[in-house]
Protein backbone atom coordinates (compact mmCIF):
# COMPACT_ATOMS: atom_id res chain seq x y z
CA UNK A 1 0.00 0.00 0.00
CA UNK A 2 1.43 3.34 -0.90
CA UNK A 3 -0.01 6.01 1.54
CA UNK A 4 -1.40 8.45 -0.99
CA UNK A 5 -5.33 8.84 -0.67
CA UNK A 6 -7.50 9.43 -3.48
CA UNK A 7 -11.51 10.35 -2.95
CA UNK A 8 -13.45 8.86 -6.01
CA UNK A 9 -16.60 11.46 -6.10
CA UNK A 10 -19.13 10.42 -8.25
CA UNK A 11 -22.17 11.97 -9.43
CA UNK A 12 -25.27 11.43 -7.50
CA UNK A 13 -27.89 9.91 -9.75
CA UNK A 14 -31.35 11.81 -9.45
CA UNK A 15 -34.00 9.74 -7.91
CA UNK A 16 -37.24 10.84 -10.09
CA UNK A 17 -36.30 7.24 -11.57
CA UNK A 18 -34.62 4.62 -13.33
CA UNK A 19 -31.19 5.36 -14.55
CA UNK A 20 -30.59 4.67 -18.50
CA UNK A 21 -27.11 3.52 -20.04
CA UNK A 22 -26.26 6.92 -20.79
CA UNK A 23 -26.10 8.27 -17.14
CA UNK A 24 -23.70 5.19 -16.55
CA UNK A 25 -21.59 5.75 -19.26
CA UNK A 26 -21.10 9.53 -17.62
CA UNK A 27 -20.66 9.04 -14.45
CA UNK A 28 -20.91 5.47 -13.55
CA UNK A 29 -18.33 3.12 -15.28
CA UNK A 30 -15.81 5.59 -15.76
CA UNK A 31 -15.41 6.37 -11.80
CA UNK A 32 -15.13 2.66 -11.06
CA UNK A 33 -12.56 1.72 -13.52
CA UNK A 34 -10.81 4.67 -11.91
CA UNK A 35 -11.22 3.35 -8.68
CA UNK A 36 -10.29 -0.59 -9.61
CA UNK A 37 -7.30 1.08 -11.50
CA UNK A 38 -6.04 2.40 -8.06
CA UNK A 39 -6.59 -0.04 -5.12
CA UNK A 40 -4.98 -2.78 -7.60
CA UNK A 41 -2.11 -0.28 -7.63
CA UNK A 42 -2.08 0.13 -3.55
CA UNK A 43 -3.86 3.59 -3.21
CA UNK A 44 -6.18 4.31 -0.45
CA UNK A 45 -9.31 5.02 -2.51
CA UNK A 46 -12.45 5.83 -1.12
CA UNK A 47 -15.31 5.99 -3.62
CA UNK A 48 -18.30 7.81 -2.51
CA UNK A 49 -22.01 8.80 -3.67
CA UNK A 50 -26.10 7.94 -3.26
CA UNK A 51 -29.07 9.07 -4.69
CA UNK A 52 -30.15 12.76 -4.95
CA UNK A 53 -33.65 12.92 -3.49
CA UNK A 54 -34.49 16.75 -2.89
CA UNK A 55 -36.27 18.90 -5.05
CA UNK A 56 -38.75 19.51 -7.53
CA UNK A 57 -38.82 16.47 -10.39
CA UNK A 58 -39.21 14.24 -7.20
CA UNK A 59 -41.76 15.99 -6.16
CA UNK A 60 -43.50 16.73 -9.64
CA UNK A 61 -43.61 12.69 -9.94
CA UNK A 62 -45.17 12.14 -6.51
CA UNK A 63 -47.97 14.69 -7.10
CA UNK A 64 -48.52 12.77 -10.79
CA UNK A 65 -48.65 9.44 -8.88
CA UNK A 66 -50.17 10.99 -5.81
CA UNK A 67 -47.92 9.49 -3.31
CA UNK A 68 -44.96 11.54 -1.46
CA UNK A 69 -42.16 12.78 -2.23
CA UNK A 70 -40.43 9.76 0.43
CA UNK A 71 -42.25 7.24 -1.56
CA UNK A 72 -41.16 7.67 -4.96
CA UNK A 73 -37.30 8.28 -3.30
CA UNK A 74 -37.37 5.51 -1.38
CA UNK A 75 -38.46 3.13 -4.33
CA UNK A 76 -35.85 4.79 -6.48
CA UNK A 77 -33.09 4.82 -4.32
CA UNK A 78 -33.97 0.82 -4.10
CA UNK A 79 -34.24 0.42 -7.68
CA UNK A 80 -30.48 2.65 -8.48
CA UNK A 81 -28.99 0.82 -6.29
CA UNK A 82 -29.39 -2.64 -7.51
CA UNK A 83 -28.91 -1.34 -10.86
CA UNK A 84 -25.22 -0.22 -9.79
CA UNK A 85 -24.53 -3.27 -7.70
CA UNK A 86 -25.03 -5.59 -10.54
CA UNK A 87 -23.00 -3.23 -13.02
CA UNK A 88 -20.27 -3.81 -10.35
CA UNK A 89 -19.81 -0.12 -9.35
CA UNK A 90 -17.31 -0.50 -6.27
CA UNK A 91 -18.31 1.98 -3.85
CA UNK A 92 -16.96 2.46 -0.53
CA UNK A 93 -20.72 3.81 0.48
CA UNK A 94 -23.49 4.75 -1.99
CA UNK A 95 -26.61 5.87 0.37
CA UNK A 96 -28.78 9.01 0.12
CA UNK A 97 -29.59 12.57 0.59
CA UNK A 98 -32.51 12.17 2.67
CA UNK A 99 -30.12 10.99 5.44
CA UNK A 100 -30.75 12.53 8.84
CA UNK A 101 -26.53 12.85 8.77
CA UNK A 102 -26.51 14.62 5.38
CA UNK A 103 -29.00 17.16 6.27
CA UNK A 104 -26.65 17.86 9.57
CA UNK A 105 -23.77 18.26 7.15
CA UNK A 106 -25.41 19.91 4.56
CA UNK A 107 -26.67 22.73 7.11
CA UNK A 108 -23.08 22.85 8.84
CA UNK A 109 -21.49 23.80 5.41
CA UNK A 110 -24.69 26.32 4.70
CA UNK A 111 -23.78 27.59 8.72
CA UNK A 112 -19.97 28.05 7.57
CA UNK A 113 -20.56 30.17 4.74
CA UNK A 114 -23.08 32.42 6.41
CA UNK A 115 -20.72 33.12 9.48
CA UNK A 116 -17.48 34.01 7.26
CA UNK A 117 -19.93 36.27 5.29
CA UNK A 118 -20.39 34.49 2.25
CA UNK A 119 -24.46 33.68 2.78
CA UNK A 120 -26.64 36.46 2.85
CA UNK A 121 -30.45 37.62 2.95
CA UNK A 122 -31.97 39.08 0.41
CA UNK A 123 -35.61 40.21 0.03
CA UNK A 124 -36.62 38.93 -3.85
CA UNK A 125 -39.63 38.34 -5.71
CA UNK A 126 -41.76 34.91 -4.66
CA UNK A 127 -45.04 34.27 -6.43
CA UNK A 128 -48.38 33.88 -4.99
CA UNK A 129 -51.34 33.21 -6.62
CA UNK A 130 -53.82 36.47 -7.33
CA UNK A 131 -57.22 34.55 -6.73
CA UNK A 132 -55.95 32.59 -3.81
CA UNK A 133 -52.92 34.67 -2.32
CA UNK A 134 -51.43 31.53 -1.64
CA UNK A 135 -47.55 31.00 -1.96
CA UNK A 136 -46.82 29.89 -5.69
CA UNK A 137 -43.86 27.01 -5.40
CA UNK A 138 -41.32 27.55 -7.77
CA UNK A 139 -42.21 23.79 -9.66
CA UNK A 140 -45.64 25.23 -10.36
CA UNK A 141 -44.61 28.24 -12.87
CA UNK A 142 -44.15 27.54 -16.12
CA UNK A 143 -43.02 29.46 -19.01
CA UNK A 144 -40.54 30.80 -21.64
CA UNK A 145 -36.80 29.90 -20.60
CA UNK A 146 -35.00 33.61 -20.84
CA UNK A 147 -31.81 31.32 -21.96
CA UNK A 148 -33.09 28.91 -24.78
CA UNK A 149 -36.10 29.59 -25.47
CA UNK A 150 -38.08 26.70 -24.34
CA UNK A 151 -41.54 27.11 -23.60
CA UNK A 152 -41.96 24.37 -20.68
CA UNK A 153 -39.08 26.19 -18.46
CA UNK A 154 -39.94 25.74 -14.90
CA UNK A 155 -39.63 28.34 -12.18
CA UNK A 156 -36.70 26.63 -10.94
CA UNK A 157 -34.96 25.07 -13.74
CA UNK A 158 -35.14 24.65 -17.21
CA UNK A 159 -35.02 20.94 -18.17
CA UNK A 160 -34.08 21.76 -22.07
CA UNK A 161 -30.86 23.71 -21.52
CA UNK A 162 -30.30 22.81 -17.93
CA UNK A 163 -29.76 26.21 -16.34
CA UNK A 164 -31.31 27.11 -13.18
CA UNK A 165 -33.80 29.85 -13.33
CA UNK A 166 -35.78 31.82 -10.59
CA UNK A 167 -39.28 32.09 -11.24
CA UNK A 168 -38.67 36.00 -12.36
CA UNK A 169 -36.64 35.06 -15.05
CA UNK A 170 -39.31 33.00 -16.99
CA UNK A 171 -40.97 34.91 -19.36
CA UNK A 172 -44.71 34.98 -19.97
CA UNK A 173 -44.94 32.51 -16.46
CA UNK A 174 -47.94 30.97 -16.13
CA UNK A 175 -49.38 28.66 -12.78
CA UNK A 176 -49.62 25.53 -13.54
CA UNK A 177 -52.29 24.85 -10.84
CA UNK A 178 -55.06 26.86 -12.41
CA UNK A 179 -53.45 28.67 -15.39
CA UNK A 180 -53.43 32.22 -14.22
CA UNK A 181 -50.22 34.62 -14.11
CA UNK A 182 -48.84 34.76 -11.15
CA UNK A 183 -48.14 37.73 -9.21
CA UNK A 184 -44.92 38.44 -7.48
CA UNK A 185 -44.44 40.09 -3.97
CA UNK A 186 -41.61 40.12 -1.82
CA UNK A 187 -39.98 36.77 -0.48
CA UNK A 188 -36.66 36.34 1.53
CA UNK A 189 -34.22 33.79 0.49
CA UNK A 190 -30.41 33.29 1.31
CA UNK A 191 -27.54 33.85 -1.71
CA UNK A 192 -24.36 32.40 -2.02
CA UNK A 193 -22.13 35.53 -2.44
CA UNK A 194 -20.62 33.72 -6.12
CA UNK A 195 -18.85 37.26 -6.82
CA UNK A 196 -17.16 37.15 -3.90
CA UNK A 197 -14.73 34.04 -5.41
CA UNK A 198 -14.14 34.86 -8.72
CA UNK A 199 -10.55 35.15 -7.18
CA UNK A 200 -9.90 32.31 -5.65
CA UNK A 201 -12.09 30.02 -8.88
CA UNK A 202 -9.69 31.66 -11.20
CA UNK A 203 -6.26 31.09 -8.79
CA UNK A 204 -7.43 27.73 -8.31
CA UNK A 205 -8.28 26.76 -11.90
CA UNK A 206 -4.83 28.32 -13.26
CA UNK A 207 -3.33 25.74 -10.97
CA UNK A 208 -5.55 22.71 -12.72
CA UNK A 209 -3.46 22.25 -16.20
CA UNK A 210 -4.33 18.17 -16.44
CA UNK A 211 -7.91 18.93 -17.31
CA UNK A 212 -9.69 17.97 -19.88
CA UNK A 213 -9.29 21.35 -22.16
CA UNK A 214 -12.70 21.13 -22.74
CA UNK A 215 -13.66 20.77 -19.27
CA UNK A 216 -11.56 23.70 -17.65
CA UNK A 217 -12.00 26.28 -20.77
CA UNK A 218 -15.82 26.09 -19.68
CA UNK A 219 -15.08 26.43 -15.90
CA UNK A 220 -12.60 28.84 -16.53
CA UNK A 221 -15.27 31.24 -18.58
CA UNK A 222 -18.25 30.86 -15.72
CA UNK A 223 -16.08 33.33 -14.09
CA UNK A 224 -16.26 36.31 -16.30
CA UNK A 225 -20.16 36.32 -14.98
CA UNK A 226 -20.56 35.22 -11.43
CA UNK A 227 -24.02 36.41 -9.86
CA UNK A 228 -25.20 35.77 -6.38
CA UNK A 229 -27.23 32.41 -6.52
CA UNK A 230 -30.12 31.75 -4.42
CA UNK A 231 -28.79 29.01 -1.97
CA UNK A 232 -32.72 28.43 -0.47
CA UNK A 233 -35.97 27.83 -2.52
CA UNK A 234 -39.75 28.13 -2.20
CA UNK A 235 -40.48 24.15 -1.66
CA UNK A 236 -41.36 22.26 0.98
CA UNK A 237 -39.24 19.09 0.15
CA UNK A 238 -35.71 19.62 1.39
CA UNK A 239 -32.99 19.68 3.59
CA UNK A 240 -34.47 22.79 6.17
CA UNK A 241 -33.01 25.76 6.51
CA UNK A 242 -31.05 25.75 9.89
CA UNK A 243 -31.70 29.41 11.57
CA UNK A 244 -34.05 30.59 13.60
CA UNK A 245 -37.35 31.45 12.05
CA UNK A 246 -36.34 29.38 9.18
CA UNK A 247 -36.09 25.94 10.70
CA UNK A 248 -39.59 24.80 11.23
CA UNK A 249 -41.11 27.07 8.13
CA UNK A 250 -42.59 24.55 6.16
CA UNK A 251 -42.22 26.28 2.74
CA UNK A 252 -38.56 27.12 2.91
CA UNK A 253 -35.65 24.89 2.04
CA UNK A 254 -32.19 24.79 0.87
CA UNK A 255 -31.73 24.36 -2.55
CA UNK A 256 -31.65 20.67 -3.74
CA UNK A 257 -28.40 21.38 -5.82
CA UNK A 258 -26.60 22.98 -3.04
CA UNK A 259 -27.12 19.91 -0.61
CA UNK A 260 -26.53 17.36 -3.53
CA UNK A 261 -22.82 18.28 -3.97
CA UNK A 262 -22.52 18.49 -0.08
CA UNK A 263 -22.96 14.89 0.01
CA UNK A 264 -19.88 14.00 -1.49
CA UNK A 265 -18.43 14.77 1.74
CA UNK A 266 -21.68 13.77 3.90
CA UNK A 267 -20.87 10.23 2.50
CA UNK A 268 -17.68 10.50 3.50
CA UNK A 269 -18.63 10.96 7.09
CA UNK A 270 -21.48 8.72 6.88
CA UNK A 271 -18.61 5.74 5.76
CA UNK A 272 -16.06 6.94 8.21
CA UNK A 273 -18.68 6.31 10.48
CA UNK A 274 -19.61 3.25 9.58
CA UNK A 275 -16.64 1.79 8.80
CA UNK A 276 -15.76 2.17 13.08
CA UNK A 277 -13.64 5.53 13.07
CA UNK A 278 -15.55 8.63 12.73
CA UNK A 279 -12.45 10.50 11.70
CA UNK A 280 -11.67 8.81 8.80
CA UNK A 281 -12.81 11.15 6.19
CA UNK A 282 -10.50 13.86 7.38
CA UNK A 283 -7.68 11.38 5.28
CA UNK A 284 -9.25 11.96 2.44
CA UNK A 285 -10.75 14.95 2.86
CA UNK A 286 -7.86 17.76 4.72
CA UNK A 287 -4.71 15.84 4.32
CA UNK A 288 -2.24 18.62 1.36
CA UNK A 289 -1.48 15.25 -0.34
CA UNK A 290 -4.71 13.35 -0.81
CA UNK A 291 -6.47 13.63 -3.86
CA UNK A 292 -10.25 13.99 -4.91
CA UNK A 293 -11.34 13.44 -8.48
CA UNK A 294 -15.68 13.90 -9.29
CA UNK A 295 -16.95 12.11 -12.37
CA UNK A 296 -20.02 13.24 -14.06
CA UNK A 297 -21.58 14.25 -16.98
CA UNK A 298 -20.76 17.38 -18.70
CA UNK A 299 -24.51 18.86 -17.57
CA UNK A 300 -23.42 19.03 -14.58
CA UNK A 301 -19.89 20.44 -14.90
CA UNK A 302 -21.05 24.01 -13.16
CA UNK A 303 -22.22 22.70 -9.97
CA UNK A 304 -18.40 21.12 -9.57
CA UNK A 305 -16.44 23.62 -10.89
CA UNK A 306 -17.71 26.71 -9.45
CA UNK A 307 -20.60 26.17 -6.85
CA UNK A 308 -19.05 23.29 -4.68
CA UNK A 309 -15.72 24.86 -4.86
CA UNK A 310 -17.10 28.16 -4.17
CA UNK A 311 -18.67 26.41 -1.19
CA UNK A 312 -15.58 25.12 -0.53
CA UNK A 313 -14.15 27.81 -0.20
CA UNK A 314 -16.34 29.85 1.21
CA UNK A 315 -16.50 27.25 4.41
CA UNK A 316 -13.10 27.24 4.64
CA UNK A 317 -12.45 31.21 5.30
CA UNK A 318 -10.99 31.73 1.39
CA UNK A 319 -12.90 33.67 -0.69
CA UNK A 320 -13.01 37.77 -1.10
CA UNK A 321 -13.80 38.20 2.73
CA UNK A 322 -11.36 36.15 4.42
CA UNK A 323 -12.81 33.58 7.21
CA UNK A 324 -11.79 31.02 9.31
CA UNK A 325 -12.74 27.07 8.77
CA UNK A 326 -16.11 26.15 10.52
CA UNK A 327 -16.07 23.28 12.93
CA UNK A 328 -15.34 20.31 10.93
CA UNK A 329 -12.00 22.40 9.59
CA UNK A 330 -10.26 23.08 5.98
CA UNK A 331 -11.40 20.92 3.10
CA UNK A 332 -10.20 20.26 0.42
CA UNK A 333 -11.25 21.37 -3.21
CA UNK A 334 -11.45 18.95 -6.01
CA UNK A 335 -8.30 17.85 -7.68
CA UNK A 336 -10.20 17.59 -10.87
CA UNK A 337 -13.24 17.28 -12.62
CA UNK A 338 -13.45 14.65 -14.94
CA UNK A 339 -16.73 15.47 -17.21
CA UNK A 340 -17.28 12.91 -20.00
CA UNK A 341 -19.36 14.23 -22.76
CA UNK A 342 -23.20 12.89 -23.44
CA UNK A 343 -23.98 10.07 -25.54
CA UNK A 344 -26.48 9.20 -27.62
CA UNK A 345 -29.01 6.19 -28.21
CA UNK A 346 -29.15 5.00 -32.46
CA UNK A 347 -28.52 9.19 -33.10
CA UNK A 348 -31.22 10.11 -30.69
CA UNK A 349 -30.72 11.94 -27.43
CA UNK A 350 -32.09 9.66 -24.53
CA UNK A 351 -35.72 10.52 -23.17
CA UNK A 352 -37.65 8.80 -20.88
CA UNK A 353 -40.64 10.61 -21.59
CA UNK A 354 -39.95 10.23 -25.39
CA UNK A 355 -39.06 6.41 -24.91
CA UNK A 356 -35.73 6.77 -26.62
CA UNK A 357 -34.26 5.22 -23.54
CA UNK A 358 -32.66 1.43 -22.09
CA UNK A 359 -32.89 1.26 -18.54
CA UNK A 360 -29.98 -0.49 -16.91
CA UNK A 361 -31.65 -2.60 -15.32
CA UNK A 362 -33.40 -3.94 -18.88
CA UNK A 363 -29.88 -4.05 -20.40
CA UNK A 364 -28.74 -6.23 -17.65
CA UNK A 365 -31.57 -8.62 -17.89
CA UNK A 366 -30.54 -9.51 -21.56
CA UNK A 367 -26.61 -8.85 -21.50
CA UNK A 368 -23.42 -9.07 -19.08
CA UNK A 369 -22.70 -6.37 -16.68
CA UNK A 370 -18.71 -6.62 -18.42
CA UNK A 371 -20.46 -6.33 -21.97
CA UNK A 372 -21.86 -2.99 -21.40
CA UNK A 373 -18.48 -1.93 -19.36
CA UNK A 374 -16.88 -2.90 -21.94
CA UNK A 375 -18.23 -0.58 -24.68
CA UNK A 376 -18.70 2.23 -22.13
CA UNK A 377 -15.04 1.87 -22.00
CA UNK A 378 -13.84 1.61 -25.72
CA UNK A 379 -16.89 3.29 -27.41
CA UNK A 380 -18.06 5.49 -24.58
CA UNK A 381 -18.24 9.18 -24.55
CA UNK A 382 -15.06 9.92 -22.67
CA UNK A 383 -14.05 13.30 -25.16
CA UNK A 384 -16.74 13.44 -27.19
CA UNK A 385 -20.73 12.74 -27.62
CA UNK A 386 -20.81 9.38 -28.84
CA UNK A 387 -23.97 7.57 -30.74
CA UNK A 388 -25.02 4.45 -29.07
CA UNK A 389 -26.21 1.32 -31.87
CA UNK A 390 -26.97 -1.75 -31.19
CA UNK A 391 -25.40 -2.63 -34.20
CA UNK A 392 -21.90 -1.30 -32.81
CA UNK A 393 -22.59 -3.12 -29.39
CA UNK A 394 -23.09 -6.53 -30.80
CA UNK A 395 -20.03 -6.27 -33.08
CA UNK A 396 -17.65 -4.89 -30.10
CA UNK A 397 -19.01 -7.24 -28.15
CA UNK A 398 -18.20 -10.34 -31.19
CA UNK A 399 -15.19 -9.24 -33.09
CA UNK A 400 -13.20 -7.84 -29.50
CA UNK A 401 -14.83 -9.30 -26.13
CA UNK A 402 -15.55 -12.95 -27.56
CA UNK A 403 -13.69 -13.69 -30.26
CA UNK A 404 -10.23 -11.72 -29.17
CA UNK A 405 -10.27 -11.96 -25.25
CA UNK A 406 -12.70 -15.06 -24.90
CA UNK A 407 -11.30 -16.91 -27.66
CA UNK A 408 -7.78 -16.39 -26.10
CA UNK A 409 -8.85 -17.57 -22.55
CA UNK A 410 -10.95 -20.59 -23.81
CA UNK A 411 -8.07 -21.78 -26.46
CA UNK A 412 -5.50 -21.87 -24.21
CA UNK A 413 -7.19 -22.75 -20.88
CA UNK A 414 -8.79 -25.89 -22.94
CA UNK A 415 -5.68 -26.76 -24.72
CA UNK A 416 -3.99 -27.04 -21.07
CA UNK A 417 -6.42 -29.06 -19.10
CA UNK A 418 -7.16 -31.67 -22.33
CA UNK A 419 -3.64 -32.34 -22.84
CA UNK A 420 -2.24 -31.65 -19.34
CA UNK A 421 -5.47 -31.45 -17.19
CA UNK A 422 -3.06 -29.44 -14.73
CA UNK A 423 -1.05 -25.81 -14.83
CA UNK A 424 1.70 -27.01 -16.95
CA UNK A 425 5.31 -27.09 -16.41
CA UNK A 426 7.39 -24.94 -18.60
CA UNK A 427 10.94 -25.54 -19.85
CA UNK A 428 13.45 -23.28 -21.28
CA UNK A 429 11.97 -20.07 -22.52
CA UNK A 430 12.76 -19.27 -26.29
CA UNK A 431 12.94 -15.36 -27.41
CA UNK A 432 9.43 -15.76 -28.63
CA UNK A 433 8.12 -16.51 -25.55
CA UNK A 434 10.26 -14.07 -23.58
CA UNK A 435 9.52 -11.15 -26.16
CA UNK A 436 5.34 -11.96 -25.21
CA UNK A 437 6.20 -12.40 -21.27
CA UNK A 438 8.00 -9.09 -21.64
CA UNK A 439 5.41 -7.23 -23.59
CA UNK A 440 2.34 -8.14 -20.94
CA UNK A 441 4.34 -7.50 -17.89
CA UNK A 442 5.78 -3.97 -19.44
CA UNK A 443 2.12 -3.05 -20.17
CA UNK A 444 1.28 -2.06 -16.46
CA UNK A 445 3.24 0.69 -16.43
CA UNK A 446 2.23 3.08 -19.38
CA UNK A 447 -1.41 1.71 -19.25
CA UNK A 448 -1.38 2.49 -15.67
CA UNK A 449 -0.16 5.66 -16.63
CA UNK A 450 -3.49 6.43 -18.79
CA UNK A 451 -5.71 5.14 -16.21
CA UNK A 452 -4.76 7.75 -13.42
CA UNK A 453 -4.96 10.45 -15.90
CA UNK A 454 -8.37 8.96 -16.57
CA UNK A 455 -7.45 7.86 -20.29
CA UNK A 456 -9.99 5.26 -20.65
CA UNK A 457 -10.18 4.81 -24.10
CA UNK A 458 -6.39 4.74 -24.96
CA UNK A 459 -5.66 2.67 -22.03
CA UNK A 460 -8.47 -0.46 -22.93
CA UNK A 461 -7.23 0.19 -26.30
CA UNK A 462 -3.45 -0.42 -25.40
CA UNK A 463 -4.46 -3.37 -23.43
CA UNK A 464 -6.13 -5.09 -26.22
CA UNK A 465 -3.19 -4.61 -28.61
CA UNK A 466 -1.89 -6.28 -26.32
CA UNK A 467 -4.16 -9.02 -25.82
CA UNK A 468 -3.88 -9.18 -29.74
CA UNK A 469 0.05 -10.04 -29.14
CA UNK A 470 -0.50 -13.15 -27.65
CA UNK A 471 -3.43 -14.32 -29.50
CA UNK A 472 -0.70 -13.55 -32.40
CA UNK A 473 1.47 -15.40 -30.30
CA UNK A 474 -0.39 -18.43 -29.97
CA UNK A 475 -0.99 -19.01 -33.38
CA UNK A 476 2.38 -18.74 -34.83
CA UNK A 477 3.61 -20.86 -31.75
CA UNK A 478 0.60 -23.46 -32.74
CA UNK A 479 0.94 -25.77 -29.56
CA UNK A 480 -1.78 -27.80 -31.24
CA UNK A 481 0.46 -28.68 -33.69
CA UNK A 482 3.62 -29.98 -31.16
CA UNK A 483 2.00 -33.29 -29.89
CA UNK A 484 5.41 -35.29 -30.90
CA UNK A 485 7.02 -32.42 -28.77
CA UNK A 486 5.30 -32.49 -25.19
CA UNK A 487 8.08 -30.35 -23.54
CA UNK A 488 8.02 -27.37 -26.10
CA UNK A 489 3.95 -27.65 -26.07
CA UNK A 490 3.46 -27.16 -22.51
CA UNK A 491 6.34 -24.30 -22.17
CA UNK A 492 4.02 -22.72 -25.11
CA UNK A 493 0.75 -23.27 -22.88
CA UNK A 494 2.33 -21.83 -19.49
CA UNK A 495 3.72 -19.26 -21.49
CA UNK A 496 0.24 -18.35 -23.01
CA UNK A 497 -1.64 -18.62 -19.42
CA UNK A 498 0.93 -16.50 -18.06
CA UNK A 499 0.67 -13.58 -20.47
CA UNK A 500 -3.66 -14.06 -20.07
CA UNK A 501 -2.75 -14.00 -16.19
CA UNK A 502 -1.35 -10.45 -17.50
CA UNK A 503 -4.07 -9.56 -19.79
CA UNK A 504 -6.36 -10.49 -17.39
CA UNK A 505 -4.96 -8.30 -14.35
CA UNK A 506 -4.99 -5.15 -17.10
CA UNK A 507 -8.24 -5.93 -18.49
CA UNK A 508 -9.78 -6.26 -14.20
CA UNK A 509 -10.42 -2.65 -13.51
CA UNK A 510 -12.75 -2.46 -16.72
CA UNK A 511 -14.40 -6.05 -16.76
CA UNK A 512 -14.23 -7.27 -12.47
CA UNK A 513 -17.10 -9.79 -13.04
CA UNK A 514 -15.19 -11.67 -16.41
CA UNK A 515 -11.99 -10.88 -14.31
CA UNK A 516 -13.12 -13.38 -11.16
CA UNK A 517 -14.15 -16.36 -13.94
CA UNK A 518 -11.02 -15.76 -15.66
CA UNK A 519 -8.66 -16.08 -12.51
CA UNK A 520 -10.54 -19.20 -11.24
CA UNK A 521 -10.01 -20.78 -14.95
CA UNK A 522 -6.24 -20.17 -14.51
CA UNK A 523 -6.31 -22.56 -11.18
CA UNK A 524 -6.36 -18.97 -8.83
CA UNK A 525 -8.54 -19.29 -5.40
CA UNK A 526 -10.50 -16.78 -3.59
CA UNK A 527 -11.20 -13.58 -4.55
CA UNK A 528 -9.33 -11.66 -7.13
CA UNK A 529 -11.65 -8.87 -7.95
CA UNK A 530 -14.67 -7.49 -5.09
CA UNK A 531 -18.14 -7.30 -5.73
CA UNK A 532 -19.82 -4.57 -4.38
CA UNK A 533 -22.65 -5.61 -1.55
CA UNK A 534 -26.05 -4.23 -0.55
CA UNK A 535 -26.79 -3.78 3.04
CA UNK A 536 -29.73 -2.54 4.30
CA UNK A 537 -29.27 -0.66 7.23
CA UNK A 538 -31.68 1.56 9.55
CA UNK A 539 -29.90 4.67 10.73
CA UNK A 540 -32.33 7.10 8.50
CA UNK A 541 -34.14 10.19 10.69
CA UNK A 542 -37.58 7.61 10.78
CA UNK A 543 -35.88 4.64 11.62
CA UNK A 544 -36.67 2.81 8.26
CA UNK A 545 -34.68 0.27 6.06
CA UNK A 546 -32.63 1.95 2.98
CA UNK A 547 -30.24 -0.28 0.99
CA UNK A 548 -26.09 1.01 0.90
CA UNK A 549 -23.62 -0.46 -1.46
CA UNK A 550 -20.31 -0.92 0.66
CA UNK A 551 -17.69 -3.84 -0.42
CA UNK A 552 -14.24 -5.44 1.38
CA UNK A 553 -12.37 -4.14 -1.40
CA UNK A 554 -9.40 -4.56 0.46
CA UNK A 555 -9.64 -8.30 0.10
CA UNK A 556 -9.18 -8.58 -3.42
CA UNK A 557 -6.05 -10.38 -4.97
CA UNK A 558 -6.05 -8.27 -8.06
CA UNK A 559 -3.02 -6.16 -8.40
CA UNK A 560 -1.01 -3.66 -10.52
CA UNK A 561 1.55 -5.93 -12.28
CA UNK A 562 2.24 -9.43 -13.81
CA UNK A 563 1.97 -11.86 -11.42
CA UNK A 564 3.18 -15.72 -11.31
CA UNK A 565 0.04 -18.25 -12.83
CA UNK A 566 -0.58 -20.83 -9.94
CA UNK A 567 2.06 -23.33 -10.17
CA UNK A 568 2.84 -26.45 -12.44
CA UNK A 569 0.30 -28.90 -11.28
CA UNK A 570 -2.49 -27.28 -10.36
CA UNK A 571 -5.46 -28.78 -11.80
CA UNK A 572 -7.37 -26.99 -14.45
CA UNK A 573 -10.87 -27.72 -16.34
CA UNK A 574 -11.83 -27.36 -19.42
CA UNK A 575 -14.03 -23.60 -19.53
CA UNK A 576 -17.29 -22.53 -20.77
CA UNK A 577 -16.93 -19.72 -22.43
CA UNK A 578 -16.71 -16.43 -20.44
CA UNK A 579 -18.90 -14.13 -22.57
CA UNK A 580 -21.95 -14.46 -25.03
CA UNK A 581 -21.52 -14.34 -28.45
CA UNK A 582 -24.76 -11.94 -29.67
CA UNK A 583 -26.91 -13.44 -33.13
CA UNK A 584 -27.82 -10.60 -35.58
CA UNK A 585 -31.26 -11.19 -34.67
CA UNK A 586 -30.33 -9.34 -31.40
CA UNK A 587 -30.30 -5.82 -33.05
CA UNK A 588 -33.29 -6.46 -35.25
CA UNK A 589 -34.83 -6.96 -32.09
CA UNK A 590 -33.56 -3.96 -29.67
CA UNK A 591 -34.40 -2.13 -32.73
CA UNK A 592 -38.06 -2.69 -32.98
CA UNK A 593 -38.17 -2.80 -29.01
CA UNK A 594 -37.26 0.94 -29.40
CA UNK A 595 -39.19 1.89 -32.21
CA UNK A 596 -42.29 0.70 -29.73
CA UNK A 597 -40.89 2.63 -27.01
CA UNK A 598 -41.18 -0.35 -24.38
CA UNK A 599 -37.83 -1.27 -22.77
ZN1 LIG B 1 -33.55 26.69 -21.22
Amino acid sequence: MTDRHILTAVAWPYANGPRHIGHVSGFGVPSDVFSRYHRMAGDKVLMVSGTDEHGTPITVAADAEGITPREIADRNNRIIVGDLQSLGLSYDLFTRTTTANHAAVSQEIFLGLLKNGYVFPQTTLGAISPSTGRTLPDRYIEGTCPICGYDGARGDQCDNCGNQLDPTDLINPVSKINGETPKFVESEHYFLDLPAFTKALGDWLATRKSWRPNVLNFSVNLLEDLKPRSYTRDIDWGVPVPLDGWRDRPDKRIYVWFDAVVGYLSASIEWARRSGDPEAWRQWWQTPDSDAYYFMGKDNIVFHSEIWPAQLLGYNGEGDKGGTPGSLGRLNLPTEVVSSEFLTMEGRKFSSSRQVVIYVRDFLARYDADALRYFIAVAGPENQDTDFTWAEFRRRNNDELVAGWGNLVNRSVSMAAKNVGAVPTPGELTDADRALLATTSGAFRPIGELLSRNRQKAAIGETMRVVGEANKYLSDQAPWKLKEDPARRDTVLHTALQAIKDCNALLTPFLPHSAQQVHELLGGTGVWSVAPEVHDVTDLDDGSPYPIITGPYEQGQAVWGSTPLAAPGTPLTPPKPIFTKLDESVVEEELRRLEEGGA
